[in-house]
């Protein structure tokens, strides 16, 4: 949910110019690491064991040294860290091999799947990280069920969900990988219809600490959903269900709107009005100051059935300072709705830092606390907030989860965002995210894990467990899952359950 002002802002062939660009440094130090591999692979005893023997049969491929940094590119890249090796699985079976392997070297183990997580947990220094941008499918298994691989960004999904009229519950952004997103609640379009994306997880095939591939079972799976990726051991399939896909996707946009405090109130005081309003309706708003100006950029979503949603109207009149500002587009599909939204060339491989705060009340001093944190800050920071659910509309998830109650009462997620590329602004940034963020921080106790950059010094929260969480009983039960399929806790993410504990190989 980072890019919005700057995606709403950047032409669509200036966005896919920035993507080809990333993946084609992607595919490039692929290359690179592929040749590089004999002479960095290094010998003796932290040779790759099973794997660096047989790779060639096996079809892993193994990276060490300077060249496994360059195969990791962490979206944020205030956030990068070099591993000890990079695993480019392709299977299963190259996952089991590579974690049984760190497990006799006794060495943390990473995942990634995009590098999208805003606190760089996909990857981490001296780790063996595995790589699963080539476990990337997206194919039917039932009329409502689709087996993805845990590469697999939601794109790919989207589309081919389409081809059956179906459609993923994936997020906004649909660069974002579909492992991440679902392991750790995952909010988007089609969230306040259908509920979150953890709510579609339906069966997973997880390799433990021991090496072995298996079928999760009710409790894991329940951790699966919303308890936290890179935790529960590395996802090598993922099972989802689908839903009809919207016959058509309204955008009300507006772009740059100048707003003052009452038209701020609007938003953050209406809440029996987004609790009220028809299921089919999501946004995302982002709001920043120029010249002493607040002014905002943000989008209404509606994705239900009626061809000329009538609420669109009377939401134009709830915001008649827009009117200058707003312009409504009808997408034939979420696809077609996705690849005009795009992915920011900015927001790749940028620094940032993001915290936010899941809104249930309205509290009486947010449109104070918002404005002045924006106003006072650089402009470089935004404050965006999403409407995530809104009160009751899923009551009932269909599967139990992990997901914390804070996020799934919550009607908005409220938080500050900042963006920078010259590492010798971190410090001033940091500071001005941690200003913005800790009074939000101060009024509301949920928070979202996926979208968070943790700082040693800024913005500690000692209250992690409750705050990602939703409280001991639920992080006492996900606790439970981790010890037993990780009882030598290798699978270690910040705040991720567990990692307030070291690693006990000596256990495993
Ligand atoms: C531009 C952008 C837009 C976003 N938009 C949204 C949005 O609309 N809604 C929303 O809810 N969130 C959004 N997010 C946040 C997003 O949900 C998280 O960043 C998410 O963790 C990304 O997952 P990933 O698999 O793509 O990324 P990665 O960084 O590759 O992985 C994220 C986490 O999942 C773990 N993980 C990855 N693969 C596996 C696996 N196979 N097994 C176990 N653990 C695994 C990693 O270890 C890491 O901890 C957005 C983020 C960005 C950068």
């Amino acid at each position: 949910m980072d890019d919005r002002r700057l995606l709403s802002s950047s032409s669509p062939r200036a966005r896919s110019q920035g993507v080809l660009a990333a993946l084609g440094l992607l595919v490039a130090s692929s290359f690179l690491c592929l040749r590089a591999r004999s002479k960095t692979i290094p010998q003796g005893g932290v040779a790759l064991g099973a794997i660096s023997s047989d790779d060639a049969k096996s079809g892993v491929t193994v990276v060490a040294g300077a060249a496994a940094g360059s195969l990791v590119l962490l979206r944020n890249a205030a956030k990068q860290t070099t591993p000890r090796f990079v695993v480019v699985a392709r299977s299963s079976s190259d996952v089991e091999e590579a974690v049984r392997y760190a497990r006799r070297e006794r060495l943390r183990v990473t995942v990634l799947a995009t590098g999208h997580d805003y606190d760089g947990r996909s990857c981490g220094a001296d780790t063996l990280n595995i790589n699963t941008h080539q476990m990337r499918w997206a194919r039917f298994v039932g009329p409502d069920l689709m087996s993805v691989g845990p590469g697999t960004p939601w794109m790919d999904v989207i589309e081919a969900a389409l081809e059956a009229g179906m459609a993923p519950v994936a997020g906004y952004d649909a660069s974002v990988g579909v492992s991440g997103f679902t392991l750790g609640g995952g909010h988007g379009p089609l969230s306040r219809q259908h509920g979150l994306g953890a709510d579609h997880l339906v069966a997973a095939t997880v390799v433990g600490a021991d090496g072995i591939a298996r079928a999760a079972d009710d409790r894991l799976l329940r951790a699966l959903r919303g308890g936290g990726g890179g935790t529960f051991g590395i996802v090598t399939e993922l099972v989802i269900r689908v839903v009809p896909a919207p016959k058509q996707v309204t955008q009300l946009g507006f772009k740059n709107a100048p707003v003052d405090e009452a038209f701020m109130d609007r938003f953050f005081h209406n809440a029996t009005w987004w609790k009220l309003l028809p299921p089919a309706w999501a946004g995302w708003k982002n709001l920043w100051c120029k010249d002493g100006v607040p002014r905002a950029t943000g989008v209404y979503l509606y994705t239900g059935d009626d061809p000329n949603p009538l609420d669109l109207e009377s939401m134009r009149d709830l915001y008649p300072a827009l009117k200058d500002y707003a312009r409504v587009d009808a997408f034939p599909s979420l696809l077609h709705f996705a690849k005009h939204l795009g992915s920011s060339p900015l927001g790749s491989h940028a620094r940032q830092s993001i915290a936010n705060v899941f809104v249930e009340t309205i509290h009486p001093n947010l449109t104070d606390l918002v404005l002045k944190a924006a106003c006072d800050a650089t402009e470089d920071l935004t404050i965006f907030y999403n409407d995530v659910l809104g009160g009751d509309v899923i009551k009932n998830p269909p599967y139990p989860s992990a997901v914390a109650t804070g996020f799934r009462d919550a009607l908005f997620e409220v938080g500050a965002n900042v963006f920078w590329t010259n590492p010798r602004d971190d410090a001033a940034n940091v500071q001005a995210s941690y200003e913005a963020n800790k009074p939000l921080v101060d009024i509301a106790p949920a928070s979202y894990l996926n979208e968070w950059t943790s700082h040693p010094r800024h913005l500690r929260v000692d209250d992690w467990f409750s705050r990602f969480y939703g409280g001991k009983e639920n992080y006492d039960a996900l606790l439970r899952v981790k010890t037993e399929i990780d009882p030598c806790n290798m699978f270690w993410v910040r705040h991720g359950v567990g990692s307030d504990q070291p690693s006990f190989f000596d256990r495993c």
